[in-house]
């Protein structure tokens, strides 16, 4: 167990755009156990690699209190379907909840810890999770898209 520091926004390393995994081996897997750790002990819904410092295209995601973690490395949205306007929050932005505007069903392409290919579908909450998680790789914040009143 390794929990990694989350880099709070202000930090520069947020704003980067992250490079695609092209190397499947020991250190991914390290990366991707160390968010795990990290993401449940923060208690959030998804984390991606640039708020451990890691410029690299992963994240990790749970749904049900980290007992299910879903891990993507290079993902890319394939679909994406209907919208929805919802509160969102992140780790590297504390006490902060603003409305986003998502696509409602987002399908997404990505590859697993052993570069095997994977296909994520998923809707409403998980699927803003996923495209805030994307945003993270391409240094967009929530906040950059936040529907203010
Ligand atoms: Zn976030």
């Amino acid at each position: 167990m390794a929990r990694r520091n989350i880099y709070q926004v202000g930090d520069d390393t947020l704003r980067q755009i992250s490079k695609p995994v092209t190397e499947f081996d020991d250190k991914l897997a390290q990366l991707l156990d160390d968010m795990r750790d990290t993401l449940i002990y923060a208690d959030g819904a998804g984390l991606a690699a640039p708020q451990v410092g890691v410029l690299k295209r992963v994240f990790v995601a749970t749904f049900d209190g980290g007992n299910t973690i879903i891990e993507a490395v290079n993902p890319k949205i394939v679909m994406q379907k209907g919208r929805r306007v919802a509160a969102e929050g992140c780790l590297s932005i504390p006490r902060i909840h603003e409305k986003v505007e998502r696509p409602r069903h987002v399908v997404v392409e990505a590859f697993d810890r052993y570069g095997n290919p994977i296909v994520l579908k998923a809707s409403n909450f998980e699927a803003s999770c996923y495209c805030h998680e994307i945003d993270h790789l391409d240094g967009i914040l929530f906040t950059d898209k936040s529907i203010k009143k």
